[in-house]
């Protein structure tokens, strides 16, 4: 028997997840996602939309107890298989998901749409339009989270504001604060989710690493958010949301008089005086796989009305879908990251699988053709040290011929891996990064060595999480004795 079906709820039904009866399924999201197989009752095969397949038992929650790759058993189907996200986006209109109360949340939405919902509970076209001017300021400029806070809007309105909408921030669960000034925050989704953001201050600014979905359907070998199922995407308020929150916790909200910008678009904001400077879209998830969301949420981020970031103070960084890559110039504008990590096919075969789909020409070309790259505004490469697997001379040479050969306005980042409970990899020596950047930079491509921050309190993106869900009874209890002990 073999059954076709589509996903309602996605958040519900990830990928790969099943316990089913002995049939063959086969599923995708509404656009066409995620495609699986289920064998058996208790075993389960999943294929993701790379072609990688796994099969294992599955536990009581759904996931799966010791699962195996057994990559190409089931690769007769991938023409069946559609990549992720909106690749072929179609427009449509976003679901507000409806609170118990029956009241919206704010967050996320652009002025025109918060127009709308005024005019939808009744205000006439013009009211809305100018109470929606006046409430995206306090919302996003101001940063206050009640009505009541409003003071040019009259006090009689604020209760009727009250009544049907509200003015949400992600739940946090946990927040810490590493010695070196790094900190981070573990929120939760209304619906009870958890990812994770982080804040790493510098000599001359400071930036937040912002979350795009939770989990992630890629699986890089090296990356412990890709031994996590994608459990959804976030919405453009979660997304927001985080750097709201930021600011709260900063407590960098303006304070002076209100002066609505009539600049929509390009930010006036300055780094003077502040905390939170530059967002680097380096989270849990990959960024292009929810581009409409993550998109609305920078839009809202660089609004010149709104938290007036600049868009040369934000930087996205893909693992490499080719097809968004020029989208996302486009349509978002930001400075461009890419997770490069290896310069010959079976290497990034292996540690970034999703090479098998977009090779590194491929990649190498959407980054010579990205709009907007220059030499003021270099595209980043993001290359991560794993001893004996990427990290010879031979790599770093191929490196400056592969950014040279392509004509690119190029950085190397060099990311010293940073291990994970279970990960199949060491950081290359210290000696091998120098080494590495030497020749790199001798090829005339700046290869900084990222200093790894925040470490006493596994502040890498992706690690969050994990760590806060593995601690067991006994760990946090030792942790605490030896705090003790400490002081
Ligand atoms: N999905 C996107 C953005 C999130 S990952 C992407 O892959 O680009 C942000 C960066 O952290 C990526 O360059 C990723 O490769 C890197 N990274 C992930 N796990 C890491 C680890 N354990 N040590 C060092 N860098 C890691
Ligand atoms: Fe996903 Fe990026 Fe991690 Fe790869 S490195 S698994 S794309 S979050």
């Amino acid at each position: 028997m073999e059954t076709n079906w589509t996903f309602k709820h996605y958040a519900r039904r990830p990928h790969g997840f099943y316990r089913m009866g002995p049939a063959i399924h086969r599923g995708s999201d509404k656009s066409g996602r995620f495609i699986l197989k289920i064998i058996h009752a208790g075993l389960a095969v999943s294929v993701n939309p790379l072609g990688d397949a796994w099969a294992g038992t599955l536990d009581g929650d759904f996931s799966f107890r010791s699962a195996a790759p057994i990559c190409e058993v089931l690769m007769t189907d991938t023409t069946l298989m559609t990549i992720p996200g909106q690749v072929d986006p179609v427009p449509v209109v976003r679901d507000i998901t409806p609170r118990d109360d029956g009241r919206v949340d704010l967050i996320g939405l652009p002025k025109a749409r918060i127009a709308e919902l005024f005019a939808d509970a009744g205000l006439d076209t013009k009211q809305a339009k100018l109470r929606a001017k006046q409430v995206f300021h306090w919302l996003y400029h101001r940063g206050v989270i009640e009505f009541e806070a409003m003071t040019d809007i009259a006090k009689t309105m604020r209760p009727w504001l009250t009544q049907r909408f509200v003015i949400g921030r992600p739940e946090i669960v946990e927040a810490q604060h590493s010695t070196d000034g790094t900190r981070k925050w573990l929120l939760r989704t209304a619906d009870g989710h958890d990812f994770e953001m982080v804040f790493i201050p510098d000599a001359d600014r400071g930036t937040l690493c912002v979350s795009s979905q939770i989990g992630c359907t890629l699986n890089c070998t090296f990356c412990h958010t890709g031994t996590m199922r994608l459990v959804r995407n976030l919405t453009p308020g979660e997304i927001v949301g985080q750097v709201m929150l930021a600011r709260d916790a900063l407590g960098e909200w303006p304070k002076g008089r209100m002066d609505i910008s009539e600049v929509e678009d390009e930010a006036e904001y300055t780094a003077d005086g502040r905390l939170l400077t530059n967002i680097v879209m380096m989270g849990m998830g990959e960024p292009l796989y929810n581009f409409d969301n993550v998109r609305d949420a920078l839009k809202l981020v660089m609004d010149g009305g709104g938290l007036a970031l600049s868009k040369r103070r934000i930087t996205l960084s893909t693992s490499g879908v080719v097809p968004a890559m020029a989208r996302c110039g486009e349509e978002i504008g930001v400075n461009l990251a890419v997770s490069l990590h290896a310069v010959t096919k079976n290497v990034r075969d292996e540690i970034v699988p999703i090479n098998r789909k977009f090779g590194i020409d491929e990649l190498l070309q959407a980054c010579a053709d990205y709009p907007g790259a220059s030499n003021a505004r270099r595209i980043t490469f993001e290359y991560v040290m794993l001893k004996d697997k990427n990290d010879s001379d031979a790599d770093a040479h191929e490196l400056v011929r592969l950014l040279r050969h392509y004509k690119l306005p190029a950085k190397v980042n060099l990311i010293p891996f940073n291990p994970w409970p279970g990960s199949n990899y060491e950081c290359s020596t210290p000696e091998r990064i120098k080494r590495f950047s030497d020749i790199v930079f001798e090829g005339g491509i700046s290869a900084p060595v990222r200093t790894p921050r925040g470490r006493d309190i596994d502040a890498a993106c992706g690690q969050l999480k994990t760590a806060a869900e593995k601690k067991t009874r006994a760990q946090l209890d030792r942790e605490v004795a030896e705090a003790a002990s400490a002081s």
